[in-house]
């Protein structure tokens, strides 16, 4: 849109310019459903900004729970950000940043729980260790 000449604003907090690096997260409404989790995912230095992010995550590798829930929940986050972006553009109805929160939550649980791993996989945690950052 931009390449046509179309300037967009925000539609999660009406910020005159939507971009990137605005969405993801440097919005506050974005920013209020990644913060939480992903500051106890990818430690106190959590902030806004997308390259950082995008440069912790692949610091801390694949080989860990919290750097697979990070992933699993950056992916999520991304998801239903967009979705929710999406559908307000559309006129669908909105949902508040603690709706989403729940929905993130759900989205996680789900994921989880399908990757059946056994108790004994160096991954069997992970439902145990998305509770603790969760509550
Ligand atoms: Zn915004």
């Amino acid at each position: 849109m931009r390449q046509w000449g179309m300037i967009q604003g925000c539609e999660l907090c009406g910020e005159r310019d939507e971009t990137r690096d605005h969405l993801f997260f440097a919005c506050p409404f974005a920013y209020s459903i990644w913060e939480g989790p992903a500051r106890w995912l990818l430690g106190n230095g959590v902030n806004p900004d997308w390259q950082w992010t995008v440069q912790k995550l692949q610091r801390m590798g694949t080989k860990g729970i919290d750097s697979c829930l990070a992933r699993l929940y950056f992916q999520a986050c991304i998801y239903l950000i967009w979705r929710e972006r999406n559908s307000r553009r559309h006129h669908q109805p909105r949902n508040s940043v603690v709706q989403l929160q729940r929905l993130t939550d759900k989205a996680m649980r789900n994921k989880i729980y399908s990757l059946k791993y056994p108790t004994d996989h160096r991954l069997g945690g992970m439902l145990r260790r998305w509770f603790e950052v969760t509550m």
